[in-house]
Order: structure tokens, then sequence, then C-alpha cells
């Protein structure tokens, strides 16, 4: 088996968050700022943390170069409201399949199980420690290790293919996401992109955008068959 390093996104593939992440960086961006509705018509599907509050700073309109305290202030606050808004979220689970398709993949040799995520690390954790599959992830590219995508996903590859401990052209990366912007940010790092369509975005225009394979959920025996 080709030695694999697997960079899971989080929101929309591993959970479905019940609005709880869009609620605490929407009063935490409140909270710094004193504007309750920049982030309102904000899609973060997709977007790194730092990227979606300097979104909403443009819609706020405040000045670029004011942006950084700003950001990790918010960033703060965000993770400060995070797990109070996750335990008063019913809805807030692993997505189908999930928690299988990583029983499955544990066991796999050579292999490298990462996270590819637009969530701060801290985030990540407060998200995934709740439903017990924070310790399935050994390491990650994250928006605390760049706001850009492709780039955070260029740092998790790396770090995956140092556990491994082989060369580049060894090894295979794949990306596992729900958005465009996972797919590309795959394509930007020469890596595989497996899609699931189990938030905005259905499986032909994750196809569209260049997935290596689209599956409607991971309870698709096809995406076990390809991760494998
Ligand atoms: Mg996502």
């Amino acid at each position: 088996m080709r030695p694999t390093v697997y960079l899971f996104d989080i929101d929309g593939t591993l959970i479905d968050g019940g609005g709880s992440g869009r609620r605490a960086m929407e009063g935490a961006f409140a909270e710094i700022t004193g504007d309750d509705a920049a982030l309102r018509a904000i899609r973060f599907a997709g977007m790194t943390d730092p990227a979606i509050v300097r979104a909403g700073l443009r819609v706020a309109g405040r000045p670029a170069h004011e942006d950084a305290p700003i950001i990790e202030a918010v960033i703060e606050a965000y993770l400060r409201r995070l797990t109070a808004e996750i335990a008063a979220t019913p809805e807030f689970r692993l997505h189908v399949g999930v928690r299988e398709l990583l029983a499955a993949l544990a066991d796999r040799p050579h292999a490298a199980i990462g996270l590819g995520t637009g969530n701060v690390e801290r985030g990540a954790r407060l998200k995934l420690e709740p439903l017990g599959v924070a310790d399935a992830f050994a390491f990650g590219g994250y928006a605390s290790d760049h706001e850009d995508r492709p780039t955070l996903i260029g740092i998790g590859a790396q770090r995956g293919r140092t556990r491994l401990g082989r060369a580049p052209d060894e090894v295979r990366v794949i990306v596992i996401g729900d958005t465009p912007k996972d797919v590309h940010a795959a394509q930007a790092i020469g890596a595989e992109c497996l899609a699931v369509a189990t938030s905005f975005y259905d499986a032909a225009v994750l196809r569209g955008a260049g997935a290596t394979l689209a599956v409607a959920d991971l309870t698709d025996p096809a995406a076990l068959a390809y991760l494998r």
C-alpha cells in the first residue's frame, strides 16, 4: 500500500455544528468590534477563521492596517464562547459514516491521519473532543498555522509526510472536504480530493470543481474503497 497522508476538513465534513461555530464567531465579533451585523452576509463554508474575521472587518468598514490585533482578539473571544455554544446545540454531531470510516482507516498501514482545516488548532480540539474523535487525528494543518487554505493544507501534508518518514514523491496526499475551497486547496498542492456533499454543495458541483471523487456522504462504500 502506498504511504498516504489523510487531511480531513472539520465543518461540513466530519461534523454538523448546528450553527454553533457561526454563533460563537458572530458573538465574538460583536463583542470585540461592537458590530453585530457584519458577519451575517458572509458564508463561512470553506473559509478559515481569520479570513472570516478579516472579511467581516471589510464589511464593517474597518481599515485593513488595524486587522491583526482585532483578528487575534476576536478569535480569542470566539474560543471562549465556543464550548458553551456547542453545549447549547443539540444538533451538534458527527456526520454519518465518519466514526466507521475513521475506525476502518485506523489500522491501515503507512497511513497518517490528520486534519486540514480552516479552524484554529484550539477550536478544532474544542469541536472534536465532545464527539470523542479528537484523538483520531495525530496532527494537522490549521488556520493557526496560516490564514490561506492551500498553504495550511501544504503544512498539514508536510507534517504527515514527516510522520511517515517519507519523501514527498513517495506519498499520496488526500484531502477530504465539503467545499470547492477544499478541492482547490488540494489541487494547489498536487493532492487528491475526496469531496462529500454533506453541506451546501452537491456532488455535481464538487465534481465540477475538480474533486477526484465526490460522494453523497461517507457511508458510500466508494469512499472507503477509494481511501484505502
Ligand atoms: Mg468544511
